[in-house]
């Protein structure tokens, strides 16, 4: 291992190279002083009156005054909703609801730069990403469930799929469009109107996508805005609604469990993970390491379905991960508009405080840490891409969810123990497996507690993949037919999945 560290040392860092900056310009994007909440077609001031400042973690500069709804507010918003649905949406031809739902689509497409630069000024992440993956994903979620909007005879059939009525959304600052995509497409799509609450620290994009559904012509109550903290949350969960649909901490997806408990009101809950991200000794070892890193370190990490512990057969253990700190040499850690970056601010000072509490426990259980040499910028949050290796199970760094840039490494011999230690863990979101053998991939798979679980890859998305969680990881699926059904009763039975 000390050998390891210094031929580390040894290798010319490349990080060191010079780069010429090149930052997108944040020009595209106009920002308003102050918002209002999204209801019935108009923004409208709080009732409660209360305002907070949301921010861009790279820099803490403030960047605009968002409404902090309180239950009054929340309530106005299911009214509307409430309206949105009875006066049209519900019996609306499918494949009006259907023309609506490829317009959002075709504006996000259009305006895709302004919400890339947009998402990542507000989020942190970088703009590589927020324009290669979180636009593009959300269009194409738009533009799938465009096309079952009127097909959902075909897609249930002899089941008379009907909508619920008003879907409250509760989404997490992780991807904050792509998640709304994933709620507002399908809800839409079945018949139901919407009330989301975006996360406190990310209601940006969620606010200028209001105006892309006024371009759009929405009719008003169809989608409904709420922004605010966890209060806002509670104050939807607790409202009139048909069903809540929620991503984010398994400690808030059991709360709202136990509220909706006997109210009839359906639930889906997609919740965090701890995932596998499984080596065999006979995979194509660089695009193993390509995996791993993006695996663990694309979205800083803060991913749910991230593959936060690394499994390496022991025979390829040295190799391995010689090749992943070389690879971590090269990782630029900065401005998130800056289009060189790959790894970018963490979302919040809270968030920042929880990753660096969990590293510190990790060296004091007696992991061994390395993070490539790095320079930080001064102001802002950030989180130098880490490895533990030396890691037991039992350790925090291997149990907890970390949602940073820090991956555990533990080591296997056999199959069977794979499968064992990866899943030996509360959750079952995700997880990896590298192999050439087919075979071996579908043996594992078979095994494996996790929803979606990707062979020779990782973190590929598909608005027709069904994605969703075992045990603590929540219960429902998002994307595909799937997605669908947790979002419509039909006739005489109950939906499942939900
Ligand atoms: P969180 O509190 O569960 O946030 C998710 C959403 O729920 C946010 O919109 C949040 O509002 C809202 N919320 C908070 N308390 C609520 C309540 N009592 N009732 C209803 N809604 C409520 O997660 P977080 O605080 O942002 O992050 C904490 C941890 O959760 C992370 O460290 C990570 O481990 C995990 N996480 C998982 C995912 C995922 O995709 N599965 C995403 C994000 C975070 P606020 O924004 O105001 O909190
Ligand atoms: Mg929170």
């Amino acid at each position: 291992m000390a050998e390891l560290e210094q031929r580390g040392d040894l290798t010319p860092a490349p990080s060191a190279w010079e780069y010429a900056e090149a930052p997108e310009s944040r020009d595209i994007v106009k920002l308003e002083e102050r918002y209002g909440l999204f209801v019935g077609g108009e923004f409208v001031e709080p009732a409660s009156g209360e305002y907070y400042e949301t921010i861009d973690p790279a820099s803490e500069e403030p960047l605009a005054e968002i409404p902090q709804a309180g239950p009054e507010d929340v309530a106005l918003a299911v009214e509307a909703a409430r309206d949105g649905f009875a006066n049209g949406w519900s019996a609306a031809a499918p494949a009006e609801r259907a023309k609506y739902l490829y317009r959002i689509a075709r504006i996000l497409q259009e305006r895709s730069r302004e919400f890339a630069v947009l998402e990542s000024l507000n989020g942190g992440k970088p703009i590589r990403e927020s324009r290669d993956v979180d636009l593009p994903l959300a269009a194409a979620h738009f533009f799938y469930y465009a096309g079952w909007a009127d097909k959902l005879e075909y897609a249930f059939p002899h089941r008379r799929p009907k909508p619920l009525g008003v879907a409250g959304q509760i989404i997490p600052w992780n991807f904050p469009l792509l998640m709304l995509a994933w709620k507002i497409a399908p809800a839409l799509a079945a018949g139901n109107t919407v009330v989301l609450k975006p996360a406190e620290t990310t209601p940006l994009s969620a606010l200028l996508f209001c105006d892309v559904l006024r371009q759009a012509e929405l009719p008003p109550g169809v989608v409904n805005i709420v922004t605010g903290d966890g209060r806002t949350g509670a104050a939807l969960v607790k409202g009139d609604v048909d069903k809540i649909a929620f991503t984010g901490s398994t400690e808030v997806g059991k709360a709202i469990q136990r509220e909706l408990a006997g109210t009839g009101k359906k639930l889906t809950l997609e919740l965090g993970g701890k995932a596998a991200n499984i080596i065999f000794d006979d995979c194509a070892l660089d695009q193993a390491v390509e995996g791993i890193v993006n695996g663990i370190y694309f979205n800083q990490g803060h991913v749910c379905c991230a593959g936060s512990r690394l499994l390496v057969q022991e025979s390829i253990y040295e190799p391995l991960i010689e090749k992943l700190k070389r690879r971590l040499t090269t990782l630029r850690v900065g401005d998130p508009l800056d289009k060189n970056t790959d790894v970018g601010a963490i979302n919040s000072r809270q968030q920042l405080e929880k990753i660096e509490e969990l590293v510190a426990a990790g060296k004091e259980e007696g992991a061994e840490i390395y993070q490539p040499p790095c320079r930080l910028p001064e102001k802002g949050y950030w989180f130098v891409p880490t490895v533990f290796t030396n890691v037991a199970q039992s350790y925090r760094i291997a149990q907890e969810e970390i949602f940073g840039p820090v991956l555990s490494v533990l080591t296997f011999r056999t199959p069977d123990e794979a499968v064992e230690k990866a899943n030996n863990t509360p959750y079952g979101l995700s997880a990896g497996v590298w192999t050439e053998k087919g075979s071996r991939i579908l043996w594992m798979a078979e095994r494996l507690e996790a929803g979606v679980i990707w062979a020779n890859t990782y973190n590929r998305f598909d608005p027709a993949s069904p994605f969703g969680g075992y045990k603590e990881s929540g219960f429902g699926r998002e994307g595909g037919r799937h997605g669908l059904e947790p979002y419509l009763a039909f006739d005489g039975v109950e939906a499942s999945g939900g």
